[in-house]
């Protein structure tokens, strides 16, 4: 059935929505002020890492993180192919390593963990580390090689879906939604009222604060800050310092060098709950170059371009949240907390099945915000 959808929110969920829910014959606008160049999605590193975010006690996270993963060859494909834009998509494997004798213990825990639930995870020595990525300290206690967890360019994914939207006929209006109500109805700020057949509410850390919705079928969404730091390449068009992503565990501290093609590096990224704040604080920079370089030395000479803070929405339980809410013909999918790049092209699907009121997988029923 072809609808009027309206999707609210211009970050990877509401646009890889917007571009499934078009390729499945809806006539649909994006609703939001800057699609592609804001939110979380534009500051992310674009991990696609199922086995190294697995964390105790969060399985069924893991089994939806690890669906997510197997939709991306076929999603960045078409993307691709539909946009006209090459979006970094990198199926080189992660390495996690360990700096001292209790981060390689914590490192064997995650291990033991990680092959309890049947994942891909090998224990390699320090030199197999070093064989594997020859920039990495000399003085690390080994890691764990993870083939499975790849990567994307998350700006060349969002330019991307933008592009594909447009080729495939979604408009796009510069509105910021201020409430929701029965119709089903979007009022704006600036005062309009659309009136689509149906709407998607794709708003990150922005839902909250849209009026109208019900809190008992609304999801809880909160803001997770995370600062992030882009590293250009080595001066001189030297060899990249990487080629795969390299995580580490540095005196406890978690922090991860992500390599893009052109040789620069996205490092991050800090885990602070302090409600609506993306201010770039000094000390947070700080201690990601410390934990860099303590892994990766050679990050000493890279320039540092860019310093960002965003703000990832979490859910108590850090599981997403796409179902219906209280409003007929509303639905949200937000709440994807570390992994929205990761889970976008199963959260759209999802969407475009609840939306053409076809059956959704019971892995995805899970997820109702009722
Ligand atoms: C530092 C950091 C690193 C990360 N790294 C990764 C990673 O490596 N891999 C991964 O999978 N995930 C990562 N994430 C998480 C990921 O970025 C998020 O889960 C994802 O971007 C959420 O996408 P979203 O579209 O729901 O929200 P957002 O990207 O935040 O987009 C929300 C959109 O809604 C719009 N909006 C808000 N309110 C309104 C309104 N009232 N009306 C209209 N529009 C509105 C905003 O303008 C914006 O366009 C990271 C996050 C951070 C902060």
């Amino acid at each position: 059935m072809t609808t009027q959808v309206h999707v609210v929110g211009g970050g990877v969920i509401g646009l890889a929505c917007a571009w499934e829910l078009s390729r499945n014959g809806h006539d649909v606008t994006i609703v939001a002020p800057a699609p592609g160049r804001d939110g979380a999605s534009w500051v992310a590193a674009g991990m696609l890492a199922p086995v190294t975010e697995a964390q105790f006690g969060e399985s069924a996270l893991t089994a939806l993180l690890l669906e997510g993963s197997r939709r991306w060859p076929a999603f960045a494909t078409a993307l691709e192919s539909a946009s006209g834009q090459r979006i970094g998509y990198d199926a080189t494997g992660t390495l996690t390593v360990a700096l001292d004798a209790s981060d390689r213990a914590s490192l064997d825990d995650l291990l033991a963990y990680q092959h309890a639930l049947g994942l891909e995870a090998t224990r390699r020595n320090a030199t197999e580390c070093r064989q594997l990525v020859p920039a990495l300290s000399p003085s690390l206690r080994g890691g764990i090689d993870v083939p499975g967890d790849h990567q994307v360019d998350n700006r060349a994914l969002l330019g991307a879906l933008v592009e594909a939207c447009r080729v495939a006929g979604v408009a796009f209006d510069a509105g910021t939604v201020h409430a929701v109500a029965s119709g089903p109805e979007l009022v704006l700020t600036d005062g309009r009222c659309l009136h689509p057949d149906q709407a998607v509410l794709a708003a990150g850390v922005g839902l909250p604060d849209i009026a109208g919705l019900d809190p008992m079928t609304t999801p809880e969404v909160r803001p997770v800050k995370g600062h992030i730091l882009r590293l250009g390449p080595p001066p001189g068009g030297t060899t990249p310092l990487l080629r795969r992503t390299v995580r580490g565990l540095v005196h406890g501290h978690s922090v991860y060098l992500v390599p893009r093609r052109d040789g620069s590096l996205v490092v991050g990224a800090t885990v602070e709950e302090r409600g609506v704040d993306t201010t770039v604080q000094a000390g947070a920079v700080h201690e990601l170059l410390c934990d860099a370089r303590a892994i990766v030395p050679g990050v000493d000479e890279l320039e540092l371009r860019e310093a960002a803070a965003g703000l990832r929405p979490g859910t108590p339980d850090n599981t997403p949240r796409i179902g219906w809410c209280g409003i007929e013909g509303v639905a949200v999918a937000t709440g994807h907390y570390r992994n929205g790049i990761l889970l976008a092209p199963l959260t759209a699907a999802a969407v475009a099945d609840l939306l053409g009121r076809r059956p959704v997988p019971p892995l995805i029923e899970a997820l109702a915000p009722a």
